[in-house]
């Protein structure tokens, strides 16, 4: 029996093969979850729908997190369908293209600003605020992707770093205001993983190198590491653990220097 049998999760934020929320997906099937999707728009909706398929699930909702009726809608579905909610994966992360090229200081607009923090950010608690109703009385977990920087500065990263910055204290707002009720929320900060999302960070294939070269595992990580922390995370087995940002990153963000053999 797996260690999440019986659980019932929402994963928020499959795109592709290559999303992060694939390796997540796969591996809490795995270990027994019975699992919900939503999409972002009807663009990818059949991909999305293929994918759940594989993994035995025809409940694939579409759900624009910046949108409040649709993540109301979403959240009425998953109630009627399953009366109730364990665990919610956010996986979700966007800025404009432009804001993330080149200098900082220029490519950070206003709008620029509100738009990586609202999709970014508010989205985690726009969820947990959707999902309370369905999780209370049973134990919770909400989990999402953080980076590197959110806390260091990260070439071309510009404004998500601000915004996983936010993610990062929603996190532990979210852990201080939800743990009374019996629900955690942690973050997992991965290490670079090519997916479509990072596609749009120009010299992403730098950063895998870099990451390679300095990390002390001396590879980059996988959607499945990423996977099994979350599954860990999401679990009971953490059922001490919220407010967390848990690094998969193979060690590179506690590497002060090192030199590249
Ligand atoms: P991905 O492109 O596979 O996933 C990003 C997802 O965000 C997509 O499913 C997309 O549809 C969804 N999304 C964007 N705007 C949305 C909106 N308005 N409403 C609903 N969904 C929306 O890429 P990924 O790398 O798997 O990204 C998942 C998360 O992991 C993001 O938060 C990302 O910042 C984070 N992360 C990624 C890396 C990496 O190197 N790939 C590293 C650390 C953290």
């Amino acid at each position: 029996m797996g260690f999440l049998s019986g659980k019932k999760v929402l994963v928020v934020g499959l795109a592709t093969d290559r999303s992060i929320a694939w390796g997540i997906s796969q591996v809490m099937k795995r270990e027994g979850a019975e699992l919900a999707f939503s999409y972002q728009n009807e663009r990818i909706k059949d991909r999305v729908a293929e994918l759940a398929d594989k993994l035995g699930t025809s409940l694939v909702m579409p759900m624009d997190v910046g949108i409040d009726d649709e993540i109301g809608a979403a959240f009425s579905r998953l109630k009627s369908e399953w009366g109730g909610l364990d665990v919610i994966v956010h996986s979700v992360a966007f800025a404009p293209r432009e804001a993330l090229l080149g200098s900082f200081v220029e490519s950070t607009t206003r709008e620029a600003f509100a738009t990586a923090h609202d999709v970014s950010s508010y989205s985690l608690t726009a969820l947990a605020r959707a999902g309370l109703p369905l999780m209370e009385g049973r134990p919770g977990a909400l989990l999402t992707m953080s980076y590197l920087g959110a806390v260091r500065s990260i070439p071309s990263y510009n404004v998500m770093g601000l915004a996983k910055a936010s993610l990062e204290s929603n996190v532990r707002f979210l852990a201080a205001d939800l743990g009374p009720r019996g629900i955690r929320v942690n973050a997992i900060s991965a290490g670079p993983i090519k997916t479509l999302a990072a596609a749009g960070i120009p010299g992403f294939r730098k950063m895998l190198h870099h990451v390679e070269q300095l990390a002390p595992l001396k590879r980059n990580v996988t959607t499945e590491d990423v996977g099994n922390a979350a599954a860990f995370l999401c679990s009971d087995l953490a059922a001490g653990i919220t407010g967390e940002v848990l690094y998969v990153d193979s060690g590179y963000s506690h590497v002060g220097m090192s030199f590249p053999e």
